[in-house]
């Protein structure tokens, strides 16, 4: 086994060896413009961008024609959120959206509130989900798109999109959703689920950074977005700029990787989470799954260790890609606003820790990671006074503290 061990695949994954194949001949010798249109570079170029597109649309039951290609989920959700909303603003200026989603859909959402649009952020229950029957009451007859990501990226709880989307064609709102965790890794049909738009990344899938997908429906409705560059109309208008072949080839080819052994990978990856996941459990007491127990992406344990500061945590063991529940700035240690909008106390905040696995996680690397964290864990515990109080069966909630 070797050191350090990768566990942090929701926020990139290391490329496939069969993806970087894919890519190759297209950053040496077939290098062409894909927008070439009068001679064989150029051709040839195109013709990955095409097969690649066909890839991507398969994974989520879509046309080719549907697929625009971009830098990333972040400008896909941009030109979603953003594009829609300046396209439609006669129709009305209301969004829906909630609390915790990724930053790329938070703020253009923000951006847009300075510009007269209306943002409706929809409050999750504890496990960090949004109901349909919440996306209805907050409708008006104002409201043109409704922005709801499908898994979340730091607590792995999976919204019903199928409920809302329906409810959104009932409603003839347009519905985008953030993909990016689980595009092409867990079942995904635009049809049956009633999707507009939806934004895809490459570097989630095992595929290259700098590349992304946004799907535009076409029919039923013919969805439109206004673009946010300008120049020379590539991607039915949507999306200007030279293409990026290497990583579009790329990101086809990831995905049709992923899709080609989707079940087998959910099962596999299912199980290895489920091992760490039960080894933790079994040896620590006072620890607690964030997100839904069951309604989640495979590949993610979000977990609090109570008593235990996350980032003193992560420091006793540093061969271990993890990430914490605080984000660390100079000034302050602020917990996540994912975790604070589940409702957990600061002390449950500062204390978890997001273990993501993947494609490339070994039984070992688990088993590891178990003896790891519970050693490390339990020798904080050690130091902790307000743990030696609680086991000794005192309420900390009504302990008097002096104050000075
Ligand atoms: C990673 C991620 C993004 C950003 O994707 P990029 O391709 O890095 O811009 C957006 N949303 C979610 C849910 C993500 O996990």
């Amino acid at each position: 086994m070797k050191l350090p061990i990768y566990m942090d695949y929701n926020a990139t994954t290391p490329m496939d060896p069969r993806v970087v194949e894919a890519m190759m001949p297209y950053m040496t010798t077939k290098f062409g413009n894909a927008a070439s249109r009068n001679h064989s570079f150029g051709w040839e170029a195109e013709e990955g961008v095409e097969h690649a597109r066909e890839q991507v649309a398969a994974a989520i039951n879509a046309s080719s024609k549907e697929i625009i290609w971009t830098s990333g989920a972040t400008e896909s959700n941009n030109i979603a959120i953003k594009g829609v909303a300046n396209m439609y603003k006669d129709k009305g200026n209301h969004i829906i959206s909630q609390v915790i989603e990724h930053k790329a859909v938070i703020d253009p959402c923000k951006y847009l509130e300075q510009n007269g649009f209306e943002v409706t952020f929809l409050p999750v229950d504890k496990h960090g989900m949004v109901s349909a029957e919440q996306v209805r009451e907050a409708m008006t007859d104002k409201t043109i798109l409704v922005s709801l990501m499908h898994g979340n990226n730091e607590i792995g709880s999976i919204n019903p999109i199928k409920d809302i989307g329906r409810l959104c064609k009932e409603k003839g709102v347009l519905f985008h959703t953030d993909c990016c965790q689980t595009f092409a890794k867990i079942p995904i049909d635009v049809e049956d689920m009633g999707i507009d738009l939806l934004s895809a990344s490459g570097h989630k899938i095992y595929g290259p950074k700098g590349v992304g997908a946004l799907y535009v429906r076409r029919k039923k409705p013919r969805v439109r977005c206004e673009p946010i560059v300008h120049g020379g109309g590539h991607e039915r208008g949507m999306r200007s700029g030279t293409m990026n072949v290497p990583g579009i080839v790329g990101m086809g080819k990831a995905a049709e990787l992923c899709v080609q052994n989707q079940a087998e990978e959910i099962a596999k990856i299912t199980r290895m989470r489920d091992r760490l996941k039960d080894g933790l459990f079994n040896r620590l007491d006072e620890i607690f799954l964030n997100g839904h127990p069951t309604q989640r992406i495979p590949n993610n344990l979000n977990i609090s260790f109570l008593y235990v500061e996350g980032e003193s945590l992560m420091m006793g063991f540093s061969d271990i890609a993890v990430s914490s529940g605080s984000a660390c700035t100079s000034a302050s240690l602020e917990p996540s606003y994912v975790l604070k909008a589940l409702g957990l106390g600061d002390d449950l905040a500062h204390s978890s820790i997001r273990f993501s696995i993947g494609r490339f996680t070994t039984e070992e690397e688990i088993d590891y990671t178990i003896e790891r964290v519970c050693v490390a864990v339990e020798k904080l515990r050690e130091m902790s006074p307000l743990y030696e109080m609680a086991q000794e069966g005192i309420d900390l909630k009504t302990v008097q503290w002096a104050h000075h």
